[in-house]
């Protein structure tokens, strides 16, 4: 008997763990030191949880027994409705929000509530391709609109408005933008908001990222800059507090709620089939929202993300033939390689014959959707010496790369 896969998955992927990380392990295991750049995951990397975070969880661990609440625990959720506020995003109450085992499961979750064979939504590229692999897995269809290098990345407004069709349910938004690094001005969601609100879109908001911040650049929730519209809006504690591993995280449900009863009942029968998001990780919530942001000693000047975004953005735009735009955000980078001098037509065979020759792993840029081979991502998370290492040798790799 063989046993296949449903026909569900037939346009799922998730390449950031694809087969080039398969590879990898391979090597780990013959014993070769492999410098991963491909994941955004804090810990490894020697950026530790705040201390107060932990031992509430520890604290709280005798009393996270039993199941909670489907949408979560009160005083989480209760903390996340304080955490609107500050963004501005009003009208929010507790029955608006819903935790999850990060962001991950509640973005899989928003899709197979809202989405019937056919419908469309509109997702970035490059993308965070999770949202993709969502739509495609809930029977819709990805439709990608371009964010612009030459404009910082952003979201190019015409060629959103050129793939609208009647089929269109929803646009995402992921800012800070994985992988580009792009934070958007409050007009560029405007814009946003107004192509949203004309074609009476539902907007998802992924701002995972939204405590990730350079350059004294401020963050907007497009809940915010756009009330009047349905919008779902996505965080949670894996980056801004480096719990990546407790899987936590959180969707607020904002805007003209009564015109989405139906979705909002689709989602709670949902939530409720998981039966809740993992309990202990809820408890380190409220403490993570009300305490120290420690994140800020690490973006600010003299800190460690900041310091790490610098030397990265600097050495790979000393590479002939490659160029970064600067990230304003996130914990990325996403360089260009100038098809003339180095004509790659398949990335991801690049990215393992970087890996083969040089023990670095990246991630190429077809995997977050972005429709041509000539880029590839990059952690801005390994210590300053690690990156001066592995970006020499992406360097010495290239001048010699040939397809
Ligand atoms: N959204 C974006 C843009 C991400 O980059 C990630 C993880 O890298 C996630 C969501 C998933 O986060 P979580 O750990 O909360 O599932």
């Amino acid at each position: 008997m063989q046993v296949s896969k449903s026909h569900k998955l037939a346009n799922v992927c998730y390449d950031i763990r694809g087969p080039v990380l398969r590879h990898a392990k391979r090597l780990e295991e013959e014993g070769h030191r492999i410098l991963k750049l491909n994941i955004g995951n804090p810990a490894p990397f020697g950026f530790e949880a705040p201390e107060e975070i932990l031992q509430d969880v520890i604290l709280n661990l005798s009393t996270a027994q039993g199941y909670s609440d489907s949408k979560g625990l009160f005083s989480a959720r209760k903390a996340v409705m304080h955490y609107t506020q500050t963004k501005n995003i009003p009208n929010v109450s507790i029955e608006d929000i819903y935790l999850g085992n990060g962001v991950s499961e509640l973005i899989v979750m928003a899709m197979q509530a809202l989405l019937n064979n056919g419908d469309e939504v509109l997702i970035p590229a490059p993308d965070y391709p999770l949202w993709t692999a969502a739509v495609s897995l809930s029977g819709g269809k990805a439709v990608h609109y371009l964010c612009d290098e030459q404009a910082d990345w952003y979201p190019d407004i015409d060629d959103i408005r050129s793939k609208i069709t009647p089929n269109t349910r929803a646009i995402v938004v992921i800012n800070p933008n994985n992988p580009t690094g792009a934070v958007y001005s409050r007009d560029m969601l405007e814009q946003l908001a107004q192509v949203a609100r004309e074609n009476d879109l539902i907007m998802f908001a992924d701002e995972i990222y939204d405590k990730i911040l350079y350059d004294g650049v401020e963050h907007d929730s497009v809940a915010a800059v756009a009330p009047d519209l349905f919008c779902l809006t996505f965080n949670g504690l894996s980056k801004s507090y480096r719990i990546a591993g407790f899987r936590s995280g959180w969707m607020i449900i904002s805007g003209p709620k009564h015109k989405a009863q139906s979705y909002i009942e689709g989602l709670d029968i949902l939530s409720s089939m998981r039966l809740c998001a993992n309990v202990p990780a809820q408890h380190a919530i409220q403490t993570a929202l009300g305490g120290y942001q420690s994140i800020n000693d690490l973006i600010l000047p003299g800190g460690r993300l900041l310091e790490q975004r610098d030397t990265a953005w600097e050495l790979l735009n000393e590479i002939p033939g490659v160029s970064c735009t600067k990230p304003q955000g996130a914990l990325y980078l996403f360089p260009k390689l100038d098809p003339k001098v180095y004509p790659i037509h398949n990335d991801e065979k690049m990215v393992l014959d970087l890996l083969l020759q040089e023990k670095i792993l990246v991630v190429q840029g077809t995997a977050f959707n972005w429709p041509w081979p000539d880029h590839f991502r990059i952690v801005s998370l390994p210590r300053k010496d690690d990156l001066e290492m592995a970006i020499g040798r992406i360097g010495k790799f290239l001048k010699h790369y040939r397809q």
